[in-house]
């Protein structure tokens, strides 16, 4: 008798480590690698800075002396996304756009052009996926390299992606990638709140 319940209590005890692993196993496949986007070293640039009308930037090492880049120094690390000013974005994409890569350039525009104001960088399953947060816009940027990189854009309000152009995945992997970029954008706005 007490040999059975002891049996039982072990076969429990490992039915219960084998859920936990079941569990950390799909943790794993999703996760949030990075809560930042770096600009990678520009490939054959010269380290010359530049004028661009009162101010003076720098396209190797990124940099800018007006007013806005100084402040944002203080808040986003080296190459942050978050750095870039109206002024080095526009030399970036004049004086250098051939050594930009494809992300960046996407996300340059997506923060300039669509009020884009925070990036996540996830492991989704076997994939590394972009989201893009737009604080005061009801849509979430998703980017996926598919035979390069590519913009997507989810409408909250609609629920939906917009133009019907979803990222290639069968129905099941694009509602949960959709229920997880729908919280994510909900933490980064409570973020914004506290
Ligand atoms: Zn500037």
């Amino acid at each position: 008798m007490n040999i059975l319940t002891d049996n039982i209590t072990l076969l429990k005890n490992k039915m219960v480590r084998i859920s936990l692993n079941v569990k950390e196993q799909k943790r794993e496949k999703i996760e949030i690698v990075s809560d930042s986007y770096q600009i990678p070293f520009l490939e054959g640039l010269t380290k010359k800075t530049i004028i661009a009308g009162r101010n003076r930037v720098n396209l190797y090492y990124l940099n800018c002396s007006c007013k806005i880049y100084r402040l944002n120094v203080k808040k986003y690390p080296r190459r942050d996304l978050r750095r870039i000013c109206n002024h080095l974005y526009t030399k970036l994409f004049s004086e250098a756009e051939n050594n930009l890569d494809e992300l960046s350039k996407l996300m340059l525009h997506n923060q300039f052009w669509f009020s884009q104001t925070d990036v996540r960088r996830i492991k989704f399953y076997k994939d590394i996926l972009y989201t893009g947060f737009h604080k005061d816009h009801n849509i979430i940027s998703l980017f996926r390299d598919q035979d390069g990189w590519e913009k997507f854009v989810f409408e909250i309000t609609n629920n939906n992606w917009r133009n019907g152009l979803s990222p290639l995945y069968k129905e099941n992997k694009l509602n949960e990638l959709e229920k997880l970029i729908a919280e994510l954008n909900n933490d980064f706005l409570q973020s914004l709140k506290s």
